[in-house]
Order: C-alpha cells, then sequence, then structure tokens
C-alpha cells in the first residue's frame, strides 16, 4: 500500500513572488468542472536527456497509455459502455452545445474521464447527472440516425438493439441504487457484494472469496506471492469460482499484447543490463501471468537503483479492492531529479538509524533494514491509477516479503508537487483557515519544503520500517489494512520530521521548520479535509481516513493535559486549529504509531477496526457544514488532477528518430478524446 495523494487540498500559498503569483497559477491550469481543477505539469530537464533516453522514454509512456481501459473496466464492468456512448454524443451530436442539458452531460463526461468510470475517484459514491433519462435517450436515437443505423453505435452489445442498451445502461447511470459504489470500506455487510468494481463477479460473496484464497496460503511458504493479484474472481453458474486471470491470452490480452509491443520496442534503447532485465521479466509476467515472475520482476526492479529512467507499469496497488487483494493497473515513467535526490539520499541512507530509534516495541521492528532507496523524480508520463489524480510519492514493491528480504524504492515526485504549489498561489486558502500570522509565516517559510520531507520519510522510511510477526498473514486487517498502513506510514514521518536528527543531517533548516508540517497536518486531518466529504457522507478513502485518524486521536488523548495539546477554537464563528504544545505533540505521534504498529504486527483485526471506525470514519457534522461554507466562498476545488504533455517521436526523411519533443499545449477535453480515439484496445464488454 504505498501511494500518497497530496494531503491538504490547497493548504499551500505564495512563499514568495506574490506579484506573479495570478499569472503563474493561470499558467498551471487547464480546466474546472464540478468539484475538480484539471492542472498541468512540467517537465524541467527533459530536453537535457540523450537521444537514447528520450526514446526509451517515448516507448515506456506509450506503454504508460494504452493500459487506459484496463482501469476503466476494472474500476466497472459498464464503465467503457458509458464512456463510449458519452464520447460517440458529445462528438456527433447536433445539438445545440449551450443547451443546459448537453452541457450536464459533457460535465458529466469530464467526471467519468477523471474518475476512469462512474464512481467518484476518491467518495466512491456513483454521479448523479444532470441531465434527464430522455434527453440522454432523445440524444442515442439522434446519433442512430446521423450515422448508418445502430449498427455503427460500437458500445451495443453483439445484437442488442438501442432499446436493449438502453434497458440494460440507463439504471446503472441513473438509478442511485444500482451499483451504487465503487468500492465498500466497511460496514459489517458483505463488502464484495457491495461493491461496484470488478474485481469480482458472479454474485460471488465475500466469505467465498476469503476461503477461495485461504486455501492456497501455506503458512509455512516465508516468501509467497500475491495470490489473487491479477485476476478476476469469477462464481460460475454452476457454482464453481474460477481465476480469470489478467495476461496475454487472459483478460484485457488485447491490450496487454499493445503494451508488451511497446516494451520490447523499449528494450533496445535500455540504459544498462540491469534495466534490460527488468523490462524482459515484466514481459514475461504479461506474457504468463505468474506471479512468482511478478515478484521476481519486483525484485529486479528494486535494485536497479543505477539507472537514471525509471516506470511503473502494471497491476499494482490493492486500494480499490475492500480486500486488498486485487491490484488496479497503472503506470508512471520518469527520471531522476539529481539534485533534489541528495535530500533523500542522505534519508536512506541512514534508515536504519531511524528504525533502531523508533518508539516501537523492538519485537516489530526490522534488526537490518535492507535494500531501503529513495529519489526524487520528474514524471514525464502518468497512466491508469496515477491519472489524472496522481500521486506525489510511491513506495513499491507492495509484498511484504519482498520488503523484509530485499528492500524497497521509495519516490517522491517533485515537479507534481510544484505544479500543486504553483496553481495554488494567493489562493486565499491559508488566510481563510490558518489560526494567525504566526502559523501562517511558519507556513510560507517552511511549508513546500516541510511537506516533501514528510512525503520522502512516509514512502522511504515510513512504508518500509516494521515487521509483522512470522505467520501472520499480510491480509489479516482486511479493509483497514489499507488505512492503518497509510496511518503508520504518515506517524513515522510526523514522529522524525521534528527529530533533531534530521537538522544534524542537514535536510531540516532548524527546529522550528518541523511546526509548519504539524500544523498542517493538524489543520487538514480535523477541518479542511472535510471540503472533499458532501454534506451528511462518511470519509471513505484510505488516506483521508489515516489523517482523520491520526489528527482525531491525538486531539481526544491530549485534551487530559492540564493544557490541551491540541484546541479547537472558535472565533468570529470560525473555528481553528491552535496547536499548545508541539513537542507534546510529538510524543503523542510517537505512542500511537506504537500502537499502530502493533497491530500491524500482531494483525489485531479487532483493535484496528475500532481505531478506524472511532476516529477515521464519522465526521463532526458542525465543523463539516461550517468548512464547506467557508471553502465554497473561496471558489476552489477540492481535488485536482492533471493532463500529460504530448510527447512526439520525430523522424528524419530517412525514418531515423531524431528528437522526442513535448508539447504542453493540449487541453483536457482534447486529451481524452485523443487518448479514447489512439489508445483503446478492449473491446467493450470484458466478461
Ligand atoms: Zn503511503
Amino acid at each position: 500500500m504505498s501511494l500518497t495523494f497530496f494531503n491538504a487540498c490547497n493548504s499551500k500559498q505564495a512563499y514568495s513572488n506574490t506579484a506573479t503569483a495570478e499569472n503563474n497559477s493561470l499558467d498551471y491550469v487547464v480546466d474546472k468542472f464540478a468539484d475538480t481543477q484539471v492542472l498541468r505539469y512540467k517537465v524541467p530537464g527533459f530536453e537535457d536527456l540523450s537521444l537514447q533516453q528520450k526514446q526509451l522514454l517515448f516507448h515506456l509512456s506509450e506503454a504508460a497509455l494504452i493500459g487506459r481501459d484496463i482501469l476503466y473496466d476494472q474500476n466497472c464492468r459498464y464503465n467503457l459502455a458509458i464512456r463510449r456512448m458519452l464520447e460517440q454524443i458529445f462528438l456527433d451530436s447536433k445539438c445545440d452545445r449551450n443547451d443546459r442539458q448537453f452541457k450536464e452531460l459533457e460535465i458529466y463526461l469530464k467526471r467519468v474521464w477523471f474518475a476512469n468510470g462512474i464512481h467518484h475517484h476518491y467518495a466512491e459514491d456513483k454521479f448523479t447527472p444532470g441531465f434527464s433519462q430522455d434527453f440522454l435517450a432523445d440524444r442515442l436515437q439522434e446519433i442512430a440516425g446521423n450515422t448508418s443505423g445502430e449498427a455503427s453505435l460500437t458500445f451495443l452489445r453483439k445484437g442488442q438493439s438501442l432499446q436493449q442498451f438502453i434497458d440494460e445502461i440507463f439504471p446503472v447511470i441513473f438509478s442511485p441504487d444500482v451499483l451504487a459504489k465503487r468500492t465498500v470500506q466497511s460496514g459489517d455487510g458483505d463488502i464484495i457484494l457491495a461493491s461496484a468494481n470488478n474485481y469480482y463477479a458472479g454474485g460471488i460473496t465475500q466469505k467465498e472469496v476469503e476461503d477461495f484464497y485461504e486455501k492456497q496460503r501455506q503458512p509455512d511458504d516465508l516468501t509467497p506471492p500475491s495470490y489473487g493479484l491479477n485476476s478476476r474472481l469469477v462464481k460460475e453458474p454452476d457454482g464453481r469460482i474460477t481465476e480469470k486471470t489478467w495476461k496475454i491470452g487472459g483478460l484485457y490480452s488485447d491490450a496487454i499484447e499493445k503494451i508488451v509491443e511497446q516494451l520490447e520496442k523499449a528494450l533496445p534503447f535500455a540504459e544498462n543490463q540491469a534495466q534490460k532485465a527488468v523490462i524482459v521479466k515484466l514481459i514475461a509476467f504479461y506474457r504468463t501471468g505468474d506471479l512468482r515472475t511478478f515478484d521476481a520482476y519486483a525484485i529486479l526492479w528494486l535494485k536497479d537503483t543505477a539507472s537514471e529512467i525509471d516506470f511503473v507499469n502494471g497491476f499494482t496497488e490493492t486500494y480499490g479492492d475492500p480486500l486488498g487483494i486485487k491490484a488496479s493497473w497503472e503506470s508512471t515513467v520518469n527520471f531522476i531529479n539529481k539534485e533534489a535526490t541528495k535530500r533523500t539520499k542522505i534519508i536512506s541512507d541512514n534508515a536504519q538509524w531511524f528504525e533502531d530509534h523508533s518508539p516501537v516495541d523492538p519485537r516489530f521492528k526490522k534488526t537490518t533494514v535492507k535494500g531501503i532507496s529513495a529519489k526524487v523524480i520528474t514524471v514525464v508520463m502518468l497512466g491508469g491509477d496515477c491519472y489524472p489524480s496522481t500521486p506525489i510519492g510511491i513506495n513499491l514493491p507492495n509484498a511484504e516479503w519482498i520488503r523484509r528480504d530485499h528492500g524497497s524504492k521509495s519516490v517522491t515526485i517533485e515537479n507534481i508537487t510544484e505544479a500543486y504549489d504553483q496553481a495554488a498561489l494567493g489562493n486565499g486558502f491559508n488566510d481563510e483557515f490558518v489560526r494567525s500570522d504566526v502559523e501562517k509565516e511558519l507556513i510560507e517559510k517552511y511549508g513546500f519544503l516541510a511537506d516533501n520531507l514528510h512525503t520522502d520519510l512516509h514512502e522511504c522510511l515510513g512504508h518500509g520500517s516494521g515487521q509483522i510477526l512470522p505467520g501472520i498473514s499480510p491480509d489479516t486487517l482486511k479493509s483497514y489494512g489499507a488505512t492503518l498502513e497509510e496511518a503508520r506510514a504518515d506517524l513515522f514521518g510526523l514522529y522524525y520530521i521534528a527529530d533533531p536528527k534530521l537538522v544534524e543531517l542537514g535536510v531540516m533548516p532548524d527546529s522550528e521548520a518541523f511546526k509548519a508540517e504539524y500544523y498542517r497536518f493538524m489543520m487538514n486531518g480535523l477541518i479542511t479535509q472535510l471540503v472533499r466529504i458532501e454534506p451528511g457522507k462518511d470519509i471513505e478513502e484510505a488516506h483521508m481516513r489515516n489523517r482523520q485518524l491520526i489528527a482525531k486521536w491525538v486531539y481526544e488523548k491530549g485534551k487530559t493535559s492540564n493544557i490541551p495539546v491540541v484546541e479547537l477554537i472558535k472565533s468570529n464563528q470560525k473555528t481553528y486549529v491552535r496547536i499548545n504544545d508541539y513537542n507534546a505533540l510529538r510524543n503523542l505521534f510517537g505512542k500511537l504509531l506504537a500502537e499502530v504498529q502493533r497491530i500491524k504486527s500482531e494483525g489485531d483485526y479487532q483493535a484496528g477496526k475500532a481505531l478506524v471506525e472511532t476516529y477515521g470514519v464519522k465526521v463532526d457534522q458542525d465543523i463539516h457544514a461550517e468548512t464547506l461554507e467557508r471553502y465554497r466562498k473561496l471558489n476552489l476545488s477540492p481535488y485536482k488532477g492533471f493532463v500529460n504533455p504530448t510527447m512526439k517521436l520525430i523522424r528524419n526523411d530517412k525514418g531515423e528518430a531524431v528528437d522526442v519533443t513535448l508539447d504542453y499545449s493540449e487541453n483536457y477535453t482534447q486529451q481524452m478524446l485523443r487518448y479514447s480515439r489512439d489508445y483503446s484496445f478492449l473491446p467493450t464488454y470484458n466478461e
């Protein structure tokens, strides 16, 4: 479990140079709709790469874009049909583009693109269309008439009439009860049956899934593959349970073949033998679907720290499966930022010191920290589950035993954090929510550095730290596993960002800087992240649950001191966070870290559930309403994502590659329509 998303919605603002703030931020903003703002990121340093490196990036980038439709189908089995239908209407309808309903359809389509499906990418629930069933039915009749009739509608099933399509699809779009939530993360009901995602099919129950994978597990296998990671589990009509593996010749074969084609084209441009071996092994995995081959690939990948170009491509993160078994497809393509990597190298070089000095019970610590590497990277292409909503840090691989025996590789994506930062310049967010000038100045002075450093610590040391006791299965914490793992990593970072060791190592300027991160974290966890939650709803997403869990727990525990460690104070009817004792706050983070590590190491499901349900899920209704109102007046978007640059391979008249260029001019709609046109290889229904 290993992605970090941008914490606060807009918690950073101008550090200097406010005069140019407006122009600068406009340069980064591409589109805005519903609760979302789309930005572009820049790729500084691309021109300085060699032609060979650029060609490698080019083919890896093609491979990154090809997997897009896999994720749509993983998220829900109707996603491709609905997207293709909407795109065809959007392109072919002669309807007035300024018609209110048409505009609503456009917004709905933009949201589907952003979420890679019909459910919100963070809140998990289904979008409510602002257009009517009649309007959509009319548009479908219209485009069937525009073209050569129903046969040209590519989103119909074979032999399906338009009316049959409408009967099947309209409830999926319009009825609130049908496939209501992509991933149901908690509750005492059957979370597999309740989830709309496409990782399980045929009415299979949670119990059947758990039994199926329990049987595969061998308790004495110290290097177990990630069973079920790359397949859909299906209950056939005759009651048999089968795994449909995502591989060449299996499910999603049409897209995976094209990915492999690009990986093969990338091979001649590999920087060295180690990198070549990584790509070769990944191809072997896509061909066989064999999970031990996947582990072998992951080990080669984490050990390749010499290459300047790097990438992730495959079935990677399991946040979308309530049981944390099945992985969504994602890709990032990047190169190293050598200057900024000096910072993360210092941290990873001292990983053993941090492990030894953590407040965790010695039984749950790694005696020898192996293979920890960390770097700062510049991304050039994002795909699948990293697009358009993008992580700012990644730590892989996820298999516990590989981390234990071989280590892990962490990255902080600084051209993404920089784009967030630039786009938020002077947006008024901190003026509204930060208590006083004292904290505002702290954030202005140290915010960017402290935030990046927290991401470094979270990824490199946090996820890489600790060990689970022998015989404890990594899946024991079930749907609470992802939240608790993120809490563990965040707490590790919070505990150490205040450590004098960081000043001694020269990565923090002084003993005040950590306060910027503490203030920002508490403000976000107790108040401002609620701008992402609709009135009356609970928190669903693992990172958000984690942040409230931590903030609320330390807030509650700190109340018993003579002077509360953290307070919520009211001024002019507005609620603010006040931190009275930063050092006591650090101790509380340490205490909670020790407890969360214990829960993970011992696989204490009941304690983990209690922690998440008590502190991480329910929302304070008064603060929520007040926060939404304050935020609304700022006219900002709580969610952000990115368009990619357009990458072109330039050939001379002899057909030889002479350069690879990046262009930043494409807008959001253009990019999405281009991707749907050029990178769609899957059938509409993958059953
Ligand atoms: Zn994480």
